[in-house]
């Protein structure tokens, strides 16, 4: 279960929100001032800021989050527009926003993006799945279906990375980042595609109509959340 921490001290918007995202399943704990979330024991695996807190600025929690590290991601509630530019900056460090008044379903929506982007968003421990397949991040296997796939160690990497994005496209610059750590290059870009052709064949996956990756030209791949 992915624990938030949201801090506002609006108890009309927090309140409800609060609500939502544990009927999401999400486990929350609410501050009403942003010295808390600075102080708190643990550290979540997503956080929530108001920017108009009545200790903190929320620019200034958010830059004291980030000075630790990169993990939690933080999503920033402002209803002040026109910081929304230093807010998501490197400046500060947020990775996402919303602003007042927002939707619900859209606040809902980007806090899964953001816990699937950081991989805490996860199924049992550390298990990434779209359609039936399923990652098993810290046993490094992976499953379709039932059935183990045998899969070499970038193909794994790979499947991966495709899958943690699942439904989003991966940019060949991306995956050959993540999987080969390196920029791409002519060469490259022929490595990446054998492998993907690789990957395709263990998931018996048909180029021309693919269930699970598909092509997205100029761009990169696609894994398909629904098949
Ligand atoms: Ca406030």
């Amino acid at each position: 279960m992915a624990r938030i921490q949201l801090a506002e001290d609006d108890s009309a918007i927090a309140d409800p929100l609060a609500r939502a995202l544990t009927r999401e399943g999400y486990d929350v704990t609410v501050f009403d001032n942003g010295q808390g979330v600075l102080d708190a024991p643990e550290v979540p695996d997503l956080v929530i800021l108001d920017l108009g807190l009545p200790d903190l600025d929320g620019l200034d929690v958010a830059r004291a989050l980030r000075s630790r590290g990169p993990l939690p991601p933080i999503l920033i509630l402002t209803a002040r527009a026109d910081e929304v530019d230093l807010v998501v900056g490197l400046d500060a460090g947020a990775d996402d926003y919303v602003t007042k008044p927002f939707r619900l379903a859209e606040l809902l929506a980007r806090v899964r993006a953001l816990l699937r982007r950081s991989g805490a968003e996860t199924h049992g421990e550390d298990e990434l799945r779209a359609q039936d397949v399923r990652v098993e991040l810290a046993a490094h296997r992976a499953f379709h279906g039932d059935r183990e796939l045998q899969l070499t160690a970038k193909e794994f990497d790979l499947l991966k990375a495709l899958v943690r994005e699942g439904g989003s496209v991966v940019s060949r610059d991306a995956l050959m980042r993540e999987v080969w750590g390196s920029e791409p290059s002519a060469g490259s870009t022929k490595t990446l595609d054998m492998h993907v052709s690789w990957l395709r064949r263990k998931l018996g996956d048909d180029a021309t109509s693919p269930r699970y990756i598909t092509t997205i030209r100029g761009m990169g791949f696609r894994f398909e959340t629904n098949a």
